[in-house]
C-alpha cells in the first residue's frame, strides 16, 4: 500500500509523492477506496469475489505517518473493509521517527500492525543533515522506545555514503544502531537518481560522491559489525535478530504474487507485474474516473519469469536451494545460466554449498553487476 505523503521531500528521494499537500489526503483515500475494489478478483478481472487474505502488508510510502493517528486509522478501516488480515500476520508501517508519539504507536497497535519500519538513515546530527533529514538522533531513540515498549517489532533504515560522511562516522553509526534494540536493520547505500536536488548539485560540483572504494569499505564494515552484534545478513541489504527475518520481503525474493495499490505500486500475480501511474495526481484523476490506474505491464514468458527468480534468490545469503528451484520455475540452474554460474565460481563469487548455489560475500558486494548475464 503507497502512501503517497511526506512533510518535505528528501534531496536525494526520487519516489513518487507529494510533499506540503495534506489537502489531498481526503482525495487519497476516496481513490485508494475505489482502487481496492479490485480486491480478490485476480490481476485481469475487474469485480470483486472474496476479501483478500494476506499472510502479509506492508504500509510504505512516501510517508505513511505522516497521516498521524486518525488518518491510519481511517486508513486502516478502508483496508479493514477488504482485507481479513490472516492470524499472525506480518503488518509493516513505514514511519518518520519525528512522527511517532504516543497516539500514532495507540492507533498503530489498534489497527493490527505488528511491525514498524523507521526511517532512521543515521544517529549523527551531521549525517542527517547532509542527507536533508528533518528529524533528529533523539527522534529516533524515542521513536524505538515508545514502539519496542508497545511490543512492536522494529526496523531502522541506515544510509551510509552520505555526503561529506567518513568510515569512522559510519562506524560510529554502525555501534549506535546496533545497541538500539531494533530487531532489524536496512543498510543502504545513498544513490543518485536522476531528477533529484541532490543529483543536480552534484552536477553543479556543490556535492561530492562518496568514492566507489571507499563506499565499499563502509558496507564491508556495515557486514562485519552488524554480524559481530548478532545480525544475520540474510539478503544485500538486511541484517535480522534470529527469529525477525521480514516475511514480506521473502515472500517478494520467492516470487510469491502479490497485490499493490496506489501511486508507482507495482503488482505481480507470477508472470505478470502491472505497474500504476506514478505520479500521484494522475493515479488519484484515473482511478476515480476509471477504477484503476494502470501504466505499465510487463508480461514474462514462463523463462523471463525464472531468470527474475534466479536473479532474487541469489540476492539473499542462502542462496538457491537446486530442486526447488526447479520444481518452482519448471527450469534448472544449468539450463538457465550454465555459464554464468561457472565463471561466478571460477572467480570465487558464487559457492556450491550442498544443494544450494550462494553467492560469497565477495559476490554480494558485486551483485548488481552480476545479474546482466542472467538477465535477457
Ligand atoms: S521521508 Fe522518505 S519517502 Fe519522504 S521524501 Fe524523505 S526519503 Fe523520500
Amino acid at each position: 500500500m503507497h502512501v503517497p505523503f511526506c512533510r518535505h521531500r528528501c534531496g536525494y528521494c526520487d519516489f513518487s509523492l507529494v510533499a506540503g499537500r495534506d489537502d489531498l489526503v481526503g482525495r487519497y483515500f476516496q481513490a485508494l477506496d475505489r482502487e481496492l475494489d479490485r480486491v480478490g478478483a485476480g490481476i485481469d478481472q475487474p469485480r470483486p469475489r472474496t476479501r483478500l487474505r494476506p499472510t502479509t502488508l506492508y504500509v510504505g510510502g512516501g510517508t505513511p505517518s505522516h497521516l498521524g493517528a486518525e488518518g491510519l486509522r481511517t486508513l486502516f478501516a478502508i483496508l479493514g473493509r477488504r482485507f481479513a488480515v490472516a492470524a499472525g500476520a506480518e503488518v509493516t508501517v513505514e514511519a518518520n521517527p519525528a512522527d511517532v508519539d504516543v497516539p500514532l504507536v495507540a492507533a498503530l497497535v489498534e489497527s493490527g500492525v505488528t511491525r514498524v519500519s523507521l526511517g532512521g538513515q543515521s544517529l549523527d546530527a551531521t549525517t542527517l543533515r547532509a542527507l536533508d533529514r528533518d528529524h533528529t538522533p533523539d527522534d529516533v531513540l524515542r521513536a524505538v522506545g515508545l514502539l519496542r515498549s508497545a511490543g512492536l517489532v522494529v526496523n531502522v533504515d541506515l544510509m551510509v555514503a552520505a555526503p561529506g560522511q567518513s568510515l569512522e562516522a559510519v562506524d560510529r553509526d554502525l555501534g549506535a544502531m546496533a545497541g538500539l534494540g531494533a530487531e532489524h536493520l536496512s543498510v543502504y547505500c545513498l544513490t543518485w537518481e536522476k531528477g533529484t536536488a541532490f543529483e543536480s548539485q552534484r552536477r553543479r560540483g556543490w556535492l561530492q560522491p562518496v568514492d566507489e572504494p571507499l563506499e565499499r569499505a563502509m558496507f564491508e564494515l556495515a557486514i562485519d559489525r552488524l554480524g559481530a552484534a548478532g545480525f544475520e545478513h540474510y539478503e544485500v541489504s538486511n541484517f535480522a535478530r534470529p527469529g525477525f527475518r521480514c516475511r514480506h520481503n521473502q515472500a517478494y525474493w520467492d516470487c510469491q504474487p502479490w497485490e499493490a495499490f496506489g501511486p508507482g505500486a507495482a503488482r505481480f500475480d507470477g508472470r505478470t507485474r502491472i505497474t500504476n501511474h506514478r505520479s500521484p495526481h494522475a493515479w488519484m484523476r484515473l482511478v476515480l474516473e476509471r477504477g484503476d490506474a494502470e501504466g505499465d505491464r510487463d508480461a514474462m514468458t514462463a523463462e523471463e519469469a525464472a531468470r527474475e527468480r534466479l536473479v532474487v534468490g541469489l540476492r539473499r545469503r542462502d542462496g538457491i536451494e537446486r530442486a526447488a528451484f526447479k520444481a518452482a520455475s519448471g527450469f534448472s540452474l544449468e539450463e538457465l545460466a550454465a555459464e554464468a554460474i561457472a565463471s561466478w565460481k571460477a572467480a570465487g563469487l558464487a559457492e556450491e554449498e550442498g544443494s544450494r548455489l550462494r553467492l560469497t560475500r565477495e559476490g554480494l558486494l558485486l551483485s548488481d553487476s552480476l545479474w546482466a548475464a542472467v538477465l535477457r
